[in-house]
């Protein structure tokens, strides 16, 4: 900064820095040098032999500034004490940070306990006599806040160990971006507006938002839409809560449950060519896809198996079962009946039309989840099953069929789906039926059975390698394959 007082006769630039030290120059040029807190004046050097100091310390409570000035000096600071020109009313200002607020100034005489002036207003003028040698007190306080306390739970049925099932991202208007946030309170301004977010850790869903009383809340929709409910048992995942006391909220996530159906049982042996029964084959491939998410998800992933053993069951407990344990995956495991050649393996998905008498606006079912699904474990099997023929046997398979649509009973949004009571049907369970292969194809059946006196070993390395094809597919699917260990071939 350049003073050019060249114009002036016997005039003195002064300023008192911000340690309350006065520096001057009588000068027809002042260079003020840049550093430091100076507030410059200007006057005669009568004026300026006059000049009569007084101290002021200024001091605040929290989150603000104090501020004194005249025209003789301007300075705030925390704790300084300021040297102010003596002749002129000296105005005091409090200046506080976004998160404070004031609450009044407060004047003492020096060595004095008692203030001999309180002020609520943030602007106080006095005159240099009465604020000789005071100290002149800010004092703040936060605004007014509350806290937000947020849990995580794990739904019925949990498995044991289930302690970090989530966390909560919370945003709100102060913030720039989010804040990941595990942690279990945070103040927030009061009658704010506070986003969160659930985010489920890897193998988990969310399932609903929790609270001992009622929050108000607003459900965030596209387009900036809002609809305010209460937040308990709000199962939708952006949402906004009112900070209007001291807020508990959970989240609640539920393990992503798997469940394997191995096809027919019991008097049902699906298809039966040379003497081998497909509800067999389904049953030993359906125990192996079980061990090996175990296996690869270190033991992490929920898995539920239709049957166990060669019993009959119908279609629709099958479908039941994994409706009423709420199942994020259901894939039923068969073995076709008929000549596909050349299509050995493919995998099915339901039709839109399975539960063709609900309304459209009725149904909310993700289908294109289940195509997705589907498209995993159909590539990650036929992978698998073409490398082990290929490793195994030396020999690579013929062509998979795709994913078709297909209405078998098994996968029908009505038993697979749950009815709200205006008969709305929704499902958000990723469906699929896979038909590994087929039992009129001799050299499939060579490969899964081998002739009479083969030994077993290559057929159960053969089973095996297709099991983790299927296994590793569904990991992946449900965000549970950064647990899956490294392969070990
Ligand atoms: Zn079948």
């Amino acid at each position: 900064m350049l003073w050019a007082v060249s114009q002036l006769k016997d005039h003195v630039v002064f300023a008192w820095t911000s340690k309350g030290d006065l520096w001057h120059v009588l000068s027809p040029v002042a260079v003020v040098p840049p550093w430091g807190e100076y507030y410059p004046r200007l006057c005669t050097r009568e004026q300026f032999e006059k000049l009569v100091l007084v101290d002021v310390l200024l001091e605040q409570t929290q989150g603000g500034l104090a501020l004194a000035s005249n025209s003789y000096g301007y300075g705030g600071h925390f704790s300084h004490s300021l040297r102010l020109g003596a002749g002129n009313p000296i105005s005091f200002t409090a200046s506080v940070s976004p998160e404070c607020e004031f609450v009044r100034w407060e004047f003492y005489a020096s060595g004095e306990e008692t203030p001999f002036l309180t002020a609520d207003t943030q602007f106080v003028d006095m005159h240099w006599t009465q604020a000789k040698n005071t100290v002149a007190r800010v004092v703040t306080r936060p605004k007014d806040e509350y806290k937000l306390r947020l849990e995580t739970e794990v739904a019925d049925p949990g498995t044991p160990g289930d302690d970090c099932p989530g966390y909560v991202v919370v945003e709100d208007a102060k913030t720039i971006g989010a804040i990941s946030y595990h942690g279990p309170k945070r103040y927030y301004p009061k009658d704010g507006w506070v986003r969160l977010r659930p985010v489920a850790n890897p193998g988990y869903r969310f399932v609903k938002w929790d609270a001992k009383t009622a929050v108000q809340a607003a459900v965030l929709g596209p387009l900036g839409t809002r609809t305010e409910e209460d937040l308990r048992g709000l199962k939708k995942e952006n949402v906004a809560v009112c900070m209007q006391g001291e807020t508990a909220i959970a989240a609640v996530f539920e393990p992503m449950l798997i469940v394997i159906d191995p096809g027919h049982g019991g008097s049902d042996p699906g298809a039966v060519k040379h003497g081998y029964k497909e509800k067999d084959f389904a049953l030993d491939l359906g125990k192996r896809v079980r061990n090996k998410l175990g296996e690869l998800s270190n033991g992490a992933a929920m898995v539920m198996l239709t049957r166990s053993t060669d019993v009959d069951i119908a279609l629709e407990p099958r479908s039941n079962l994994a409706r009423d344990n709420r199942a994020s995956v259901f894939l039923s495991i068969h073995f076709n009946g008929g000549r596909l050649s050349p299509e050995e393996m493919l995998i099915l998905v339901r039709k839109q039309d399975s539960a063709g008498t609900i309304e459209s606006e009725k149904r909310q079912v993700n289908y294109g989840q289940d195509q997705t699904f589907a498209e995993e474990v159909l590539s990650e099997c036929w992978s698998a099953y073409k490398k082990a023929s290929q490793d195994i046997y030396g020999k690579p398979p013929g062509a998979n069929g795709g994913v078709k649509y297909s209405e078998t009973a098994v996968l029908s949004d009505k038993i697979l789906g749950t009815y709200a009571d205006d008969g709305t049907l929704s499902c958000d369970i990723s469906a699929a039926l896979i038909e590994v292969n087929e039992m009129g194809n001799d050299e499939f059946i060579d490969k899964w059975c081998g002739d009479a006196g083969d030994p077993l070993i290559p057929r159960i390395q053969f089973r095996d390698e297709v099991a983790e094809g299927i296994a590793g597919a569904i990991l992946r699917y449900i965000g549970l394959d950064c647990a899956m260990s490294a392969p070990t071939e």
